[in-house]
């Protein structure tokens, strides 16, 4: 890979197997979160530029189609290798656009491969159904069937495991796709096109078109787009649903969250303390996945509150490339500013600062810091509980009883993931049959499903039937075709008006 290629000062698509430099005079800055200074800018992808993409991906079709089983997963093979091994050049990319730490990014590479290496496994995952002899001489099977060019829109917090969430299986099952990666953090998306190069997949199958919402309207209502995967925040996703269905495309649309960790009274207080931190402040608190809202019952709350206090004292905040950071800065300086506003209202709507991030940031240089929060006596109806926040701020709700525990996560119009804390088997049981959220954690704080099985929340956090990758990702990237066989002996071949039925 070209150093000039995530180094440029202008970050360009990538079409058709190349860098294609366009003139649309729009761009947007990327930043580097950490020292708060700009570092490029990224091409604004004009319809034409779409039409490129989406072309150069309509002509790759036959041919990838074609191409058998067991090459694609050898080109799959070689590329998941290659991402091993630019692995530390990826998770660089990514901690200087995004600002995540590097233990952090490299966790995202790690849990993106694990798409590919299901995706290599493409022969076995696409066996149809045979049933012989339904009638005499008469046998039926299943096939799945590509689409053709397939879209996927990806947000800033997973520049590169998004991305893979969606490529590996759609082009493992013979699409071809056009990615949109978010305009924040451009280059892992080029990056990853150019392993796939080298991995051998043809010119055209893989393209990145780098834009906003020009590029993005224009991909929703192309006609020759079949199906869009998009992952980001609720608002959009529910127009890329509303859009996208209305021009007759298939649709899976993930959005935002709102993640519940429920502890019990009998929950180990340093564990669910442990859990907590990890979960809330990881990445800053822009994960999906993130806990945001802990809902204490009981007795349990005073002590878990003050093992949480304990342990922000002690996270180190600062760059991403630094080692020694755990916590790095947020996406942008509007972001930054926005999440602290959260701790100015909680408060003057009645909850308690029990930590200020504000005052515990170490914040080198200008970039985007804010130190961990956490924000006790929170109820629904304010501003810091109903509003996905997307920062290192973690909400206490203290209830009584299981019971209204449940009801508050049920009631909440996110239903991403979850979490239950405790050391009774029978309440982990009866939470995992009654609430209503798509990811459930036992014990887990962040239970993001391994690539085998498939990602998708509930309510507000899922537009769309399917959830994204495993065997669910697979289903959303073909379709089926049921044939109906038989091979008649010429001597018992007679004329019949009457309806089909078994004989
Ligand atoms: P976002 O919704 O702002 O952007 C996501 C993508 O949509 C980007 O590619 C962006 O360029 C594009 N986009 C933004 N505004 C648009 C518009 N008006 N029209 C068309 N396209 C538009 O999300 P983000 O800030 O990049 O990411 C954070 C959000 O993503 C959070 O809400 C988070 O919860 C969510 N998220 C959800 C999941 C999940 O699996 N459910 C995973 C990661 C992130």
């Amino acid at each position: 890979m070209s150093q000039s290629i995530t180094q440029a000062l202008l970050i360009n698509h990538w079409i058709s197997g190349t860098i294609v430099e366009t003139g649309s005079g729009r761009t947007g800055p990327v930043w580097n979160p950490a020292t708060g200074q700009q570092i490029a800018e990224v091409n604004f992808a004009t319809v034409e530029d779409v039409d490129l993409a989406v072309a150069a991906a309509k002509a790759a079709y036959p041919g990838w189609r074609a191409t058998p089983l067991s090459r694609r997963s050898e080109i799959l093979f070689k590329l998941r290798n290659l991402i091993e091994t630019n692995r530390e050049r990826l998770v660089e990319i990514i901690s200087t656009e995004n600002g995540k730490t590097i233990a952090d990014a490299r966790g995202e590479v790690a849990r993106g491969l694990e798409n590919i290496e299901f995706a290599c496994g493409i022969p076995a995952l696409l066996k149809g159904g045979y049933s012989e002899q339904v009638s005499t001489g008469v046998d039926v099977y299943q096939l799945r069937q590509p689409l053709g060019v397939v879209v996927g829109i990806t947000p800033f917090n997973f520049p590169a495991m998004v991305p893979m969430w969606m490529f590996a299986n759609a082009i493992a099952c013979g699409n071809t796709f056009v990615l949109k990666p978010s305009e924040k953090v451009p280059s892992a998306s080029l990056l990853l096109a150019e392993l796939a190069r080298q991995a051998g997949l043809p010119a055209g199958v893989f393209n990145v078109v780098q834009g906003d919402k020009v590029a993005v309207d224009c991909l929703l209502a192309h006609p020759d787009v079949r199906a869009v995967s998009f992952v980001g925040s609720t608002p959009i996703a529910k127009v890329i649903y509303e859009t996208a269905t209305r021009n007759g495309k298939r649709v899976q649309a993930l959005g935002g969250a709102k993640n519940h960790m429920l502890v019990l009274p009998d929950a180990d207080v340093d564990a669910a303390a442990d859990a907590a931190v990890s979960a809330a402040y990881g990445a800053a608190g822009q994960r999906c996945m993130a806990i945001s809202v802990i809902v204490a019952v009981g007795s349990v709350a005073d002590p878990l509150v003050d093992a949480i206090r304990q342990r922000i004292a002690k996270i180190k905040v600062g760059p991403g490339l630094d080692k020694r950071s755990e916590m790095g800065p947020l996406i942008t300086r509007q972001q930054r500013d926005r999440v602290a506003s959260f701790l100015e209202s909680a408060t003057a709507e009645g909850a308690t600062l029990a930590v200020d991030g504000r005052k515990n940031a170490a914040t080198p240089g200008d970039g985007f810091f804010l130190g961990a929060s956490l924000v006790d006596n929170v109820t629904p109806g304010t501003r810091c509980y109903d509003e996905e926040i997307f920062g290192p701020v973690l909400s206490i709700v203290r209830t009584q009883a299981y019971a209204d525990a449940l009801a508050i996560i049920n009631d909440n119009p996110y239903g991403n993931g979850t979490a239950i804390f405790t050391q009774n088997g029978g309440a982990a049981r009866q939470f995992q049959f009654d609430v209503e959220v798509g990811m459930v954690g036992i014990n887990v704080p962040i239970p993001v499903p391994v690539s085998y099985y498939s990602f998708g929340g509930w309510k507000s956090s899922l537009f769309g039937d399917l959830h994204m990758y495993g065997p669910e990702g697979v289903q959303f990237y073909t379709r089926s075709k049921v044939v109906t066989s038989r091979w008649p002996d010429p001597g018992t071949s007679k004329v019949d008006l009457g309806f089909p039925q078994v004989r």
